[in-house]
């Protein structure tokens, strides 16, 4: 269902010829009707360059958050399809208005919700992961002349119902629509003017990457970096997909490209060790002391955890001298830190420890790179930057391209700030 994506990547720049580009606008670009008209503009632009373009839309800033909101006052325990049909809505309303704004400003325009292109799902609802994308219609329409605009976020299952993507979905839909279509280039327009080395509103001498490859994108998505929903990423990097994101408050358009570039790691000549420095408050560690250390142990704490969906991402488990018992400790998010504590206190006689000892005042740092693979010494860089300020680790994990560490909360824009320096990230 998906292609392989025919752009062309000249020195990093994408060749401006007539070009088929789907471009995202998410809620703060489409926040009102002065910001939907600016977004026309922009479109009618490109459409006036003799661009082919596709235009997926979120719901208006608060919109979707507003719909969540009924959903569970409604009632708290509310059905999942039904959910769908509410949330799904607000990008119903933008699609219509961007549409018609285009309509006013002399471009042909027509607006799509997921059910009619059709945009198939599974049965996920809430979460669903699309499954394929029927094109012909939007060809047609594309040969033509039309642009088509198109509702992010949803799509329909088969049942014939219509689903969601998980929050943030609409990145997905317009990378989606860009591997389906061979787009080439999938613009994802935001409030910020792309993918910055960490968070500027805590470390001020943070820059903006020109380029960061797929994986170091998939990494920072999902330890935090609220850019681009992590299956986006997934997507993007399976097809690959050439995603610029950029921001719509930016006047700058065409050949000057102001975003960041999410591409593969051969079109980035020069790699730092480290590319960027995130965190992710949304964290909670358990710890529980004294449980017997004999085979099936860990088989019997997380299983249950598993099973209950809660997601562990870091352990840690500790020997005692005498070998007969270990503590063992490991991270949750802090939504599931309540139901965690219930679930293994239930078994405590069969799991054997003395004490559960839960903190939620935690926080996961980590330092991203593509660089670390051919680099040694990457991590020891970390743990001196943090013991130089009296910064205590508590959890380590790694993966080929990032290491992260568990430490108390208060420390979080220290740490953020001695590791930009530390891995020569400040701004000059
Ligand atoms: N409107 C949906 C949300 O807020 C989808 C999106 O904006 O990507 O999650
Ligand atoms: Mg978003």
């Amino acid at each position: 269902m998906f292609c392989a994506p025919k752009c062309v990547l000249v020195t990093g720049v994408m060749e401006e010829t007539m070009a088929r580009i789907v471009a995202k606008f998410g809620g703060t670009s489409v926040a009102d009707l002065d910001r939907i008209r600016a977004v026309a503009e922009r479109v009618k632009r490109e459409y006036d360059a003799g661009h082919q373009i596709a235009v997926v839309v979120s719901a208006m800033a608060g919109v979707t958050n507003d719909l969540v909101a009924l959903t569970r006052e409604a009632h708290a325990l509310h059905d999942a399809r039904e959910y769908d049909v509410v949330v799904s809505t607000g990008e119903q309303v933008t699609a219509g208005l961007l549409a018609i704004c285009l309509q006013e400003k002399g471009v042909p325009a027509r607006s799509w919700l997921g059910w009619q292109i059709p945009i198939r799902t599974s049965d996920a609802h809430a979460r669903a992961r699309i499954e394929g994308i029927e094109i012909e219609e939007m060809e047609r329409r594309f040969s033509d002349g039309q642009v088509c605009v198109l509702a992010g976020f949803q799509g329909i299952g088969p049942d014939n119902r219509i689903t969601t993507l998980g929050r943030g979905g609409s990145d997905t839909t317009a990378v989606a629509l860009a591997a389906a279509l061979k787009a080439d280039r999938c613009d994802i327009y935001t409030d910020v003017d792309g993918v910055y080395t960490s968070d500027p509103r805590i470390v001020t001498r943070a820059r903006k990457l020109s380029k960061v490859t797929y994986e170091e994108m998939l990494e920072m998505a999902s330890l935090g970096a609220k850019v681009l929903q992590t299956r986006s990423v997934e997507l993007a990097m399976n097809h690959r997909v050439p995603v610029q994101v950029l921001s719509s408050f930016d006047e700058a358009v065409g050949s000057e490209r102001p975003g960041t570039l999410v591409v593969d790691e051969e079109d980035i000549v020069e790699h730092e060790i480290v590319s960027g420095v995130t965190y992710s408050r949304d964290e909670a560690k358990i710890t529980l002391v004294q449980v017997s250390d004999r085979p099936g142990v860990a088989a019997a704490i997380f299983g249950p955890l598993a099973d209950a969906n809660v997601n562990v991402d870091m352990i840690v488990q500790n020997v005692s001298e005498d070998g007969t018992s270990t503590d063992m400790t490991f991270t949750v998010t802090r939504g599931d830190l309540d139901r965690a504590i219930e679930m293994l206190n239930a078994r405590k006689d069969e799991l054997g420890f003395t004490a559960l000892v839960p903190d939620a005042d935690v926080v996961k740092v980590s330092v991203v790179g593509v660089g670390m693979r051919s680099h040694a010494g990457v991590a020891q860089r970390m743990f001196s930057a943090l013991a130089e300020r009296g910064i205590n680790i508590q959890v380590i994990s790694t993966s080929e391209i990032k290491i992260s560490v568990l430490i108390a909360e208060e420390f979080t824009e220290l740490a953020l700030r001695a590791l930009h320096t530390a891995y020569g990230l400040d701004a000059a």
